[in-house]
């Protein structure tokens, strides 16, 4: 579990690289929840995600030598566009494992920050083999998503940054991937309020934190189809699992349709362009998920990253009348 002092370590490291991404507020939306809603504009962050956060720490605390032999992960989404991006601002060079069929925009944007990227066939290789090999090949450095303490502290500075900016909140509420997001926020939260209830958001159909959570072990589902596509993990990790039993209140899910009400909700009263996973704590307040009443509430707005064509098909059968 990452330390105080790692959390201070990371938080010196990114002050003056990852923006101070600002803090929003609705008082339509506080009159309509009846409760303090601070949304933390994490999709405006460099590389569109929290994710810069994590990855930036975690390079950045490799020694010299090691940096500079390269970095290596395995995604599709917005952990290798942050990996890219951190790695091309310490000049290492970056490898990025991702399925043959990933998004051509996913890809050009994790080219765009020069990195490598090899790619598999999802259906028969699995990618962790393939990074494995690679690694037993050359001397990199993997850099995984969540499960790693210094990635944890990174994703720890989006919540401090908020408690600075809008003072103790009484509730945190997280989008829940495979944890790092959550866990690095509920270590901020409750240095500054040890009683933040923290609430973690999934999707309805990828609940394998709160099964995981509720049987006291790590439970592994299948691949979740759902449009959420940054929440696609399959089983928390075993850091990031240990941090939410100690530190994670409650997680809630929603549907795809709730997480688009979101969507559409930022888009319209808010003038964000939001991706589905970056929604989904707003979604779960939206749709009465958390008991709010007279509590000031933090929302962390993880990411941002969606195609215009992608963006315009989910909206279109809503804003069709
Ligand atoms: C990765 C990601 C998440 C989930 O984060 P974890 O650290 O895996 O829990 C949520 N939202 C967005 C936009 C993401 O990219």
């Amino acid at each position: 579990m990452p330390t105080e002092i790692d959390l201070d370590t990371a938080t010196t490291r990114l002050t003056g690289v990852a923006r101070r991404t600002p803090v929003l507020r609705s008082r339509l939306l506080d009159e309509a929840l009846g409760a303090e809603i601070h949304l933390k504009a994490e999709h405006l962050q460099h590389t569109g995600a929290f994710k810069f956060r994590g990855a930036f720490n975690a390079i950045a605390a490799l020694e010299h030598d090691v940096r500079e032999r390269g970095i290596l992960t395995y995604s599709s989404g917005n952990h290798a566009q942050a990996v890219a991006r951190a790695a091309q601002i310490f000049q290492v060079p970056a490898t990025v494992v991702m399925p043959n069929d990933a998004p051509t925009s996913k890809r050009q944007a994790t080219e765009s920050y020069g990195a490598t990227i090899v790619t598999y066939d999802r259906y028969t290789e699995q990618r962790e083999g393939v990074a494995r090999a690679i690694l037993a090949a050359r001397p990199l450095t993997l850099i995984p998503p969540f499960d790693h303490p210094d990635v944890i502290a990174g994703q720890s500075t989006c919540a401090r940054e908020l408690f600075e900016d809008s003072g103790p909140l009484d509730q945190l509420i997280v989008s829940v991937g495979g944890g790092g997001l959550i866990s690095g926020s509920a270590l901020a939260a409750h240095r500054v309020n040890p009683k933040c209830r923290i609430v973690g958001v999934e999707p309805e159909t990828g609940n394998d934190v709160q099964l995981s959570l509720q049987q006291g072990r790590i439970v592994e589902i299948d691949v979740p189809d759902t449009i959420a596509d940054g929440q696609q993990t399959t089983s928390p990790g075993q850091h990031t699992f240990a941090v939410m039993q100690q530190h994670v209140d409650e997680i809630v899910t929603v549907s795809d349709d709730q997480i688009l009400d979101a969507v559409d909700y930022l888009f319209r009263f808010q003038k964000q362009v939001v991706e589905p996973s970056g929604a989904c704590g707003l979604a779960a307040i939206l749709a009465s998920k958390v008991k709010l009443t007279g509590s000031r509430v933090g929302v962390i707005i993880s990411g941002g990253n969606i195609s215009p064509e992608r963006f315009s098909e989910l909206m279109k059968p809503r804003w069709q009348t």
